[in-house]
């Protein structure tokens, strides 16, 4: 598959004044939070502790009974109330653990601080791995799973893109926490062996690029990075090319290259040097329906009901309320689900009317697909519910960018159909 066979990349209006050089809300939610026992598609989970229990901030509260181990630590200090099922950003029921807070926001370190620089490569990749960092790009895949075979790795690339429209969250993690990304691209660095870490920014933050090259002005093997401000610059496949000119089949691993978010190096550096775990996160609340756009900083487990409140509320009754940036994310159809550890933004966007009309076959979808697909095809497929054409057109690799519906004159909703025949091939799979 050739990578660039069209466009495959688009400018998109970025949004980002709406919520850039706002300040950020630290808020603390009145009652409850509910902590999500799902990690990727895992939800076996052995619960640490008992009903009734007393917990601080960075408690230990369960881990994974199979699978990849991933712990979970407590947000918020307060009882533990026992578990109930609630609505989840991926659309489905899933177990929440409950706490109902005390207020005191007490904490404990969740583990020992290490020392990276006379910690061996071994024990630092069994840090990340106790302390439960997970990528916070948006997958919240185990981090470190890409760093536990690391032969022949030239590069680190440090993705701070953010290409989505209207999502600022990195960017002001970045702003407000710029020696931790330094010290966690150092950590990385030495856990990826390799002696050069680019930090990639768009070029369309000048500011944000200046920040970051004087604070790592003292470390060589950091470089900054300015990419271009278009779509999909984020995904792992496009910012290789983009940056090393190299392109791969399954992993960056295979153009000598890992991949980690800007605030996952954070996120390590805050592990390594405090003992904290990730149990609070910035998240992006915008789009042209909400009163009041900006960034807050939030336990993790907090009710998204509560984050609205604390921007103002909706601009009208019809909104389109999504998980995640406006391409990429979900749309959920109410406020009960809470911030999890992969969550960076809320976007609230005027609900259009369903005004799809016909496909005019004029192929702009597969132009702009940066996966080679051809979209169209495989949302023909799924209304035909031919499951070997959908697996022939290689709809597995669709990365659910969304740039298929964006560029559709038709108002179709490409992707939707797209994600609707990778989950049926992965239910076939299973
Ligand atoms: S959503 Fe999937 S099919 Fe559509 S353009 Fe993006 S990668 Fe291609
Ligand atoms: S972009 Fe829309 S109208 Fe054009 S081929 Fe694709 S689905 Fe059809």
């Amino acid at each position: 598959m050739s990578l660039f066979l069209g466009p495959m990349r688009h400018h998109i209006p970025g949004k980002k004044e709406l919520s850039d050089h706002k300040d950020i809300l630290n808020l603390l939610p009145k009652k409850e939070v509910y902590l999500p026992l799902i990690a990727g598609n895992n939800t076996n989970f052995n619960v640490l502790v008992q009903e009734g229990d007393r917990v601080k901030v960075g408690t230990k509260l369960a881990e994974t009974a199979s699978g990849f181990y991933i712990p979970i630590y407590s947000s918020v200090s307060g009882t533990y109330k026992g578990c109930a099922k609630r609505m989840h950003s991926s659309l489905k029921p899933q177990m929440h653990m409950i706490i109902e807070l005390d207020g005191l926001q007490e904490s404990v370190p969740s583990f020992e601080p290490l020392d990276y620089q006379s910690a061996t490569w071994e024990q630092c990749v069994d840090f990340i791995k106790n302390a439960g960092i997970v990528g916070l790009g948006g997958a919240g895949f185990p981090a470190y799973i890409k760093y536990s075979k690391p032969n022949g790795i030239d590069a680190l690339l440090i993705n701070a893109v953010e290409c989505e429209p209207y999502i600022t969250a990195d960017y002001k993690m970045i702003q407000s926490r710029v020696q931790d990304l330094v010290t966690g691209c150092l950590i990385l660095q030495k856990m990826a062996t390799c002696n050069v870490v680019y930090i990639c920014i768009k070029e369309s933050h000048p500011d944000l690029i200046d920040l970051v090259k004087k604070a790592v002005s003292s470390h060589s093997s950091l470089q900054v990075k300015p990419v271009p401000d278009v779509y999909p610059m984020g995904w792992e496949r496009v910012l290789v090319r983009e940056v090393l000119h190299k392109e791969y089949d399954r992993l960056p691993a295979e153009a000598g290259a890992i991949v980690s978010n800007a605030t996952t190096a954070i996120a390590t550096a805050q592990a390594f040097e405090k003992g904290q775990a990730i149990v609070s996160k910035m998240v992006t609340v915008s789009g042209e329906g909400v009163k009041n756009p900006m960034n807050v900083y939030v336990p993790v487990g907090t009710c998204v009901k509560e984050i609205m409140e604390a921007c103002g509320g909706y601009t009208s009754d019809s909104v389109r309320l999504i998980a995640g940036g406006p391409m990429m994310g979900k749309t959920v159809v109410n406020e009960l689900w809470v911030v999890d550890r992969a969550t960076n933004a809320i976007t609230v966007l005027p609900h259009v009317a369903d005004d799809a009309i016909a496909c005019l076959r004029c192929g702009k979808c597969s132009d702009h697909c940066p996966a080679g697909l051809q979209p169209v095809r495989i949302a023909q497929a799924v209304q035909a519910n031919n499951l070997e054409e959908m697996e022939k057109r290689g709809a597995l690799s669709c990365i659910e960018c969304g740039l298929c519906s964006y560029n559709c004159p038709s108002h179709i909703d490409v992707t939707e159909n797209v994600r609707k025949a990778k989950r049926v091939l992965m239910m076939k799979k299973k």
